[in-house]
């Protein structure tokens, strides 16, 4: 075969595109057709030749192209079905009338089927029976629509085990344009189970907090009865303790022998530590039942003070203690609170002190912590050189009956409350308290509280109340000053009526409401002291009736002291709105009678 020289200096492009080579062709297909190769030039034979050669080169090389793609394609394709078959979601096709055309591996474990088995099965089957109306709703809807569609289905797979999963719809055509869903399912068993697991947990904390309310409603209803006993209690004992507490002053003041005066002396004292645990349990339901109220009165704090040292000086003396109470000079000497209150806490913090310590000292100190224009913050503390108390009990002091020591108890007596209220009343002051002690190394004990700076004149003096009542009588009224007591308990009458005449004062004495209206209505008393709880008719009645318009004009202004053994505030209360003018509790001390009694005979006594 003769090779054809290749054409000198004609550049041969490919034959699509290029002018030349267009020619070529159109020649070749022109030759082919007419069979007239022989008329061509020696020349276009080789050009013709030439651009043969090169388009086999270029049919090869796509050739090669194809084979490349082909094999991409077959990769790709693999791949495409290992993601298919391996993803950890399930992937279906659906007709539109709901068969499954094709599933991967997820799609056919989820549903605990062979995938061949699945072909052209409807998907409904696997659905649980209550849930197929959706499956059908949802998936017409996307033929319909064209949009996306989502529901959670419950399915039975073929163990009849039940599952959930989340289907995702979506529209797509198939190379004839023949509608198809692709779907998504996605196992939502465990959500569903942590979803009623949270519900049912729900429904739980639901039914507890209702327990809870209706627990504390009954705390409530509990507390509240409690309160009612204690004030209940604190009534009944309280009488008989006033009858007690109040013949043993009596007797006192009488000419006895040493040994029955020693003896009078033993049972008042126990009276006094009775009363006190009553007036403790009462300060504790009343603060419970948020009814402690604070007063807010002018006072010198030296003359606290000295009342405070006063009454522990007794028992310190007996014990040979040292009692000191010293004031930093920076502390103002006139301040505005609850005095009594104040005395509370700083005399049991004090008599605490005295108990537990049988050498040494007791120093009582007041400092100044904070200043601002109307008010002080101060702290007391009361030092001691006593036991200590060990570190384990520290942080239980404050509790209510708790003593750091069980023999404690026997030894010194006490309830445990003193420092349960002390605290209370700490924090009320907007105080607070606390404790540092260390076994045999004594105790610290201190407390602040915020109280008011006054700087108001001096202060008035202190009045012996029972001289000032002797005074009243000795005004030149031109009469005789004369009370009504009007009380059921006999005991508690000759008490009062002691008391009174003690105190210089013409008394009589009644035994209920009704007698109160006639003895009111035969005598012009001055002042009447009226017990709450009478039989027939009671205090409260009593007074309404007396103070009513119609009754008799010259007594209806009479005023009226309660003497009651009810000492919560809500019985002042219940005194006052009944028309009441004071209210004096039980067991009356000759003091507060004094006070109480005075402070209306002066004021009701016309000056002539
Ligand atoms: P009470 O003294 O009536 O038992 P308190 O509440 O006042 O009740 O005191 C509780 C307990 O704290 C006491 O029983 C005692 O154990 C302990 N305590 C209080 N003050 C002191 C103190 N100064 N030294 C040692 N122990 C104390």
């Amino acid at each position: 075969m003769t090779l054809l020289p290749s054409p000198p200096e004609t550049e041969i492009k490919p034959a699509v595109g290029n002018p030349q080579n267009r020619e070529v062709l159109a020649l070749e297909a022109r030759s082919r057709a007419w069979g007239d190769v022989a008329a061509l030039s020696p020349e276009a034979i080789r050009a013709v030749l030439h651009n043969l050669e090169v388009h086999q080169i270029q049919l090869e090389a796509q050739n090669e192209e194809l084979r490349r793609t082909q094999t991409q394609l077959a990769a790709a394709q693999e791949r495409y079905f290992d993601l298919y078959d391996l993803a950890p979601v399930g992937y279906i096709t659906l007709s539109e009338a709901g068969l499954i055309l094709d599933a991967n591996l997820a799609a056919a474990a989820l549903l605990g089927m062979h995938r061949d088995d699945m072909i052209r099965q409807p998907l409904t089957r696997h659905i649980s029976s209550e849930h197929r109306p959706l499956f059908s709703l949802y998936h017409s809807r996307l033929f319909a629509s064209g949009s996306p569609v989502v529901s959670e289905l419950r399915m039975v797979d073929k163990d009849e085990s039940p599952c959930w999963i989340l289907l995702t719809e979506t529209l797509r055509h198939d190379g004839a344009g023949v509608p198809l869903c692709s779907a998504v399912l996605t196992d939502i068993s465990e959500l569903k189970q942590s979803q009623a697991e949270l519900l049912a947990s729900n429904r739980q904390l639901k039914e507890a907090t209702q327990l809870a309310t209706q627990f504390s409603a009954e705390a409530e209803s509990c507390n509240a009865a409690k309160s009612e006993f204690l004030a209940k209690m604190s009534h009944e004992i309280r009488t008989p303790m006033s009858g007690v507490i109040g013949m043993i002053t009596l007797l006192l003041d009488t000419e006895l022998s040493p040994e029955q005066r020693e003896y009078a002396e033993a049972v008042r004292s126990s009276g006094s530590a009775m009363l006190g645990l009553i007036n403790n349990i009462l300060d504790l339901s009343r603060i419970e039942a948020n009814k402690l109220e604070l007063e807010s009165l002018d006072f010198a704090l030296s003359t606290l003070l000295e009342d405070i040292t006063s009454i522990l000086a007794k028992h310190a003396h007996d014990k040979g203690l040292d009692l000191r109470c010293t004031t930093d000079l920076d502390v103002p000497a006139l301040l505005r609170g609850d005095a009594g209150r104040l005395r509370q806490i700083l005399t049991n913090l004090g008599g605490n002190a005295i108990k537990f310590t049988s050498a040494g000292e007791v120093r009582i100190s007041v400092s100044l912590v904070a200043m601002s224009e109307q008010d002080v913050l101060l702290r007391f503390t009361v030092r001691d050189t006593g036991p200590g108390i060990p570190a384990t009990q520290l942080g239980l002091l404050f509790d209510m009956f708790t003593q750091s020591d069980a023999s404690v108890c026997r030894r010194f007596g006490g309830s445990g409350l003193g420092l349960a209220i002390s605290k209370q009343l700490a924090e009320l002051m907007g105080g607070q308290i606390g404790v540092s002690s260390a076994e045999g190394k004594g105790a610290e004990f201190w407390f602040t509280a915020s109280l008011g700076k006054t700087c108001s004149g001096p202060l008035p003096p202190v009045v012996d109340s029972c001289a000032m009542a002797r005074e009243a009588l000795k005004l030149p009224s031109g009469r005789d000053l004369r009370i009504l007591v009007a009380e059921d308990d006999a005991t508690s009458r000759k008490v009062a009526l002691g008391l009174l005449r003690k105190l210089g004062l013409l008394a009589d004495a009644v035994g209920n409401g009704a007698e109160v209206l006639t003895a009111t209505a035969a005598v012009a008393y001055d002042l009447v002291l009226m017990d709450v709880e009478m039989p027939v008719m009671d205090g409260l009645e009593t007074t309404r009736r007396i103070r009513s318009p119609e009754s008799v004009a010259a007594y209806r202004d009479v005023p009226i002291v309660a003497m009651t053994a009810h000492a919560m505030s809500d019985d002042r209360d219940r005194c006052m709105a009944a028309g009441m003018n004071d209210f004096i509790t039980k067991p009356v001390s000759p003091e507060a009678l004094a006070a109480t009694v005075s402070k209306w005979l002066l004021s009701g006594v016309p000056a002539n």
